[in-house]
């Protein structure tokens, strides 16, 4: 049985934006995309916005997403946000294991497990990033690297769990710096993906499983990579923030 994969197009805006711009981005976001059925399109602001953000997006199956969160319901932890006061604020998705994270803010694997199981006890929806550094790349050791993340981000998750996720691959030299991966490039590593999916929960979770590339998409390159055979979308940072790119990215992944 083939099953379609229904592409997902995220705007990952990292700490850029009020709550007075992302309201302006997001109403005209709204007519920008109003057209397109076939994509999913979500938008990740600051925490600080995401609950004027959702009441606005309410009924336009225009999705929210939080970029980070901490993998318990409540208590004394200065500073953090938890699974559930992400649901109450509107949030469907969540990002996990971004590599800014990773890198500034000592994010390990163990701590990517923890979350994801975490948002998943809420029926929130994990974006789990993964992906190489230059020198890692230079030296060989990609495929190494994407199954360390990959295998730790999602241990102890049941099938049903992880064929709803949404893996997000990002090569760490790609992201912020103008240099993407190439169609192939980026069709070689995030099928090495599903193949490890399909090695830890068999072939029908694999073609379940979304995987998206992240790392300097813009519309000019979008189709190429949204046309490979294991692409299903991307995570846009840079991009994301204006509506014409944003919205360029959504119409090339919609083949319009
Ligand atoms: C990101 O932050 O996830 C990202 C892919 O950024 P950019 O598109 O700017 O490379």
């Amino acid at each position: 049985m083939i099953i379609k994969r229904k592409p997902i197009i995220a705007g990952n805006w990292k700490m850029y934006k009020t709550v007075s711009q992302a309201l302006a981005f997001v109403n005209e976001l709204k007519r920008a995309v109003d057209e397109i059925k076939d994509v999913e399109v979500v938008v990740c602001p600051p925490f600080t916005a995401l609950f004027q953000v959702s009441e606005a997006l309410r009924g336009t199956g225009i999705g929210v997403g939080a970029q980070n969160v901490y993998w318990v319901d409540e208590g004394a932890f200065t500073g953090e946000i938890s699974p559930l006061m992400l649901k109450e604020a509107g949030c469907s998705y969540v990002i996990i294991g971004h590599s800014e994270r990773r890198q500034y803010f000592g994010e390990v694997d163990d701590y990517v497990n923890r979350k994801i199981k975490a948002v998943l006890a809420h029926g929130l929806t994990p974006i789990m990033c993964v992906g190489e550094r230059i020198e890692e790349r230079e030296s060989g050791i990609t495929e190494k690297i994407i199954k360390t993340q990959t295998e730790a981000g999602l241990a102890g998750l049941v099938a049903d769990q992880a064929a709803g996720l949404v893996i997000a691959y990002e090569p760490v030299w790609a992201i912020g710096t103008g240099k993407t991966a190439s169609d192939a490039d980026a069709q070689q590593v995030i099928g090495f993906i599903r193949k490890l999916v399909s090695d830890l929960y068999g072939a029908d979770v694999a073609a379940k499983v979304r995987i998206q590339y992240g790392g300097s998409v813009k519309p000019q390159n979008a189709a190429g990579l949204m046309a490979q055979p294991d692409i299903d979308g991307a995570l846009v940072g840079g991009a994301s923030l204006d509506v014409d790119s944003f919205s360029g990215i959504v119409k090339a992944a919609a083949g319009v």
